[in-house]
């Protein structure tokens, strides 16, 4: 008999084998952090119980094989997302750190008083914050670019807030609180023809759709590992080289240097010269892992995987009376953002949880976006490779129960 293959996926995730309120788990909530297959899981196990070390340093064996693990997930990295070398890959705690690097970093070198910084009006706070603080620091100019009601970029104003005061433009690959996957190829080719540089948000794209930085030509590019069915505190910036080599450093310490005296220091090579202090190995290691887990099922599978289920909910939820969906772009990665006549997400969120449906309510961490479509928050579901129809099916249930109530 021929079973799907997410219910064989489903296996290799233990924490989605229990029950909630004496419900079976459904996990909604991915887009926030996803669950951990159990190879990410036993590789971190692995790494402390067998060669627990510090990296770049040790003389001794156990060190040396640490550090072979932590490099050989940074190669991971770079072929996952086709960078030209390794060198380019700079391991950070998350998403969050990767834009506050590039904003201290290169921002704070290059932007002079009346220089632009362009974002869009979709980002995350992680993408609007770290460019507000670099802005205020140098007295450049945050610009953003609007959305239109289906949570899409209007690209001719994009196009028109671009000048030769741009120098640097933020945006995300795909938005974490309407789904949209935005057109980043455009996007960077038009930031380019002015001479600015890209920074693009990859949080929610890395998981669900194939990234090749080579092909969109971006200068740098961001992501979370604990999004990627990775461990937390971990996360990726790539850079191209040339940008990376000539930027300074983020932050001092011991593993960015080759010589230090008190009078002067001679930096590390690239990427070391970003990754100040002990990283986070087991973390690494995890990620490494997490991407062969990836890999192993391939991104292109689970994109079409997610698609298809962003489909079939989208109808199904179609059906509810009152519930309205906040971002219905053309192109969509597997968020289901949306609101109840009279109901507040927070009330929705509690009620599915008591189903043992388990969603966000909130802002997102996109106030913007929910001034935009004038609502406080939002309900959203999010999935991931290992969710189902039946998972879809218990969200609408849920949906019919909180209808019920209020109703
Ligand atoms: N950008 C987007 C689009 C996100 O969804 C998130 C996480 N919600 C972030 C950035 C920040 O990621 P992290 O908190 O892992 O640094």
């Amino acid at each position: 008999r021929h079973v799907e293959p997410v219910y064989r996926w489903r296996e290799d995730f233990p924490v989605l084998k229990q029950q909630v309120y004496g419900k079976p788990l459904v996990y909604l909530d991915n887009a926030a952090t996803s669950q951990k297959p159990a190879a990410v899981i036993e590789t971190e196990r692995r790494y402390y119980e067998e060669y627990n070390a510090n990296v770049h340093r040790g003389v001794h064996a156990l060190s040396q094989k640490a550090t072979d693990a932590y490099e050989a997930a940074r190669e991971k990295v770079a072929r996952f997302l086709n960078a030209r070398s390794a060198r380019e890959i700079v391991f950070v705690r998350g998403c969050t750190e990767g834009v506050n690097l590039v904003a201290q970093s290169y921002g704070r070198a290059i932007l002079k008083p009346g220089d632009e910084i362009l974002i869009t009006a979709m980002e995350h706070h992680s993408n609007i914050v770290p460019w507000q603080i670099v802005c205020r620091e140098t007295g450049a100019v945050l610009k953003v670019a609007p959305i239109n009601d289906a949570g899409e970029l209007v690209f001719e104003a994009f196009e028109k807030l671009l000048s030769e005061r741009t120098k640097i433009v933020a945006a995300v690959h795909v938005s974490n609180a309407l789904g949209t996957i935005n057109p980043v190829e455009r996007i960077v080719e038009r930031a380019h023809a002015v001479g600015a540089k890209v920074l693009l948000d990859g949080a929610q794209a890395a998981p669900h759709v194939p990234v090749d930085v080579q092909a969109l030509d971006c200068d740098f590019y961001a992501f979370s590992g604990h999004k990627l069915y990775g461990p937390t505190g971990i996360g990726v910036l790539y850079g191209k080289e040339a940008l990376l080599e000539a930027m300074p450093p983020y932050q001092g310490g011991g593993d960015m240097i080759k010589v230090v005296t008190f009078e002067k220091t001679l930096y590390n090579d690239l990427p070391y010269k970003f990754e100040a202090g002990t990283p986070h190995i087991a973390g690494a290691v995890g990620l490494g892992a997490a991407l062969d887990y990836v890999a192993g099922i391939g991104i292109e599978t689970i994109a079409a995987h997610e698609h298809a289920l962003l489909q079939y909910a989208t109808e199904a939820v179609s059906g509810i009376k009152g519930l309205r969906l906040v971002g219905t772009a053309r192109r969509k990665a597997g968020i289901l953002s949306f609101v109840m006549e009279g109901v507040h997400p927070h009330d929705i969120g509690t009620i599915l949880d008591h189903q043992g449906v388990a969603i966000r309510a909130g802002h997102h961490c996109a106030m913007p976006v929910m001034d935009r479509y004038r609502v406080p928050a939002t309900a959203r579901a999010s999935f991931a490779l290992y969710n189902t129809r039946e998972d879809v099916d218990a969200l609408v249930a849920g949906l019919r129960k909180v209808q019920e109530v209020f109703g």
